[in-house]
């Protein structure tokens, strides 16, 4: 029985011909491909400027740094992501807060950051978690009104939409990963899309060292940039985003009838006027199911089913975090979430027959 990968990276000949054509021509690092990938990919969100950098990590990082937040500043996001959207906020200096993630979507909820704004405040990164867009009219009003800059951690969301807006588009800087696993990918790589010039020249000078001349740097800055190997796979993969994503939301939409009903199983939902891409389709699996999620994941494996707990902990409870003052209990929604939630195989690779055996073992697994 063939085995159902949560991810799985999908290389074609045009990959490989476009990483072969590179290699040929000798210049392998940042040069002409990466230039390609960074024009390509500001005219697929809609912004005028992107910046490629070495990981989905870096864009946040250096969106932080070129919008000048850094010591004495706080920035509030959300307890339930991944580790990347927190720890750029240390690297800079400034002071992490959260707000709770809305039970429904999985993410952040405005009315819990206006409550988090204090005079300290400079900025907010909402992460589009699992491809759906965050509430962007009410966190952009929030920002305007408090005078903080808005960053997007679109790094699962692609190709996702908030109306007609792309994401990556919604706030000061939008922040793409090209990890292995994401919707479109180059292995690792990271881009930061912006409609300031000043962040793109700010981002341009501290992904190489705050270089502004030959051995002149007029900032801090380190090494961040992206190679033209690998920015000859995003080239590729940025071409497929659309029918890649396609078929993730046709497979969201087979599991979401498949599952519907069942007891102690919450199926994803998509908010009015969102585009979801389901980087992760992700259900809940509440004290009401047959069985525990563990069991489950137990029993998908053995039926060569792969899943996975994206994520298992919120954030604020991680060493690191907690001890600048937050414990068990602060964040209540996420903490629950954490315990509940489990990722099935949605990725283009996923086929209709694919999907029916995942919903026959869960089903199964409901009457155990
Ligand atoms: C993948 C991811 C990141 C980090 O991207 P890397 O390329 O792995 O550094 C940040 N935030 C979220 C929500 C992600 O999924």
């Amino acid at each position: 029985m063939k085995r159902l990968n949560v991810a799985s990276p999908i290389i074609g000949t045009n990959e490989k011909n476009a990483v072969q054509k590179v290699l040929d021509s000798g210049i392998i690092a940042q040069g002409p491909v990466v230039a390609q990938l960074e024009k390509d990919f500001a005219a697929y969100c809609g912004t005028k400027y992107a910046v490629a950098l070495n990981s989905g990590t870096a864009a946040i990082h250096t969106a932080l740094y070129t919008l000048g937040i850094g010591e004495g500043d706080e920035v509030i996001t959300t307890p339930f992501s991944f580790i990347a959207t927190v720890n750029p906020i240390l690297m800079v200096g400034a002071s992490p807060k959260f707000a709770d993630i809305k039970e429904g979507d999985f993410n952040i909820d405005p009315k819990k950051v206006e409550s988090a704004i204090t005079k300290r405040t400079k900025a907010i990164i909402a992460v589009d978690l699992y491809g759906q867009p965050y509430d962007f009219e009410e966190l952009s009003r929030i920002a305007s009104m408090h005078g903080i800059e808005l960053i997007e951690d679109a790094c699962q969301a692609v190709g996702a939409k908030y109306g007609d807006k792309m994401a990556g588009s919604f706030g000061s800087a939008g922040c793409f990963s090209l990890y292995a696993t994401k919707n479109i990918m180059s292995g690792e790589g990271g881009i930061l899309t912006t409609n300031s010039e000043k962040v793109v020249e700010s981002a341009k000078q501290f992904r190489q060292h705050g270089m502004t001349g030959p051995y002149e740097y007029a900032d801090l800055g380190y090494n961040l940039r992206m190679t033209d190997i690998l920015a000859a796979i995003g080239v590729e993969q940025l071409k497929q985003v659309d029918e890649f994503n396609r078929l993730r939301q046709r497979n969201a939409r087979q599991l979401n009838e498949g599952l519907a009903g069942i007891d102690g199983i919450i199926t994803p939902t998509i908010n009015k006027g969102r585009t979801h891409v389901f980087h992760q389709y992700t259900i809940r699996i509440t004290p009401d199911f047959a069985v525990t999620r563990e069991r489950l994941i137990e029993i998908l494996n053995e039926h060569e089913i792969g899943s996975g707990v994206y994520y298992p902990k919120a954030l604020h409870l991680y060493p690191h975090i907690a001890k600048l003052g937050f414990s068990d209990g602060d964040f209540p929604v996420a903490e629950k979430t954490s315990q509940e939630v489990l990722s099935l195989p949605v990725h283009p690779g996923i086929e209709p027959a694919d999907i029916q055996r995942i919903v026959e073992v869960i089903t199964g697994a409901a009457s155990e």
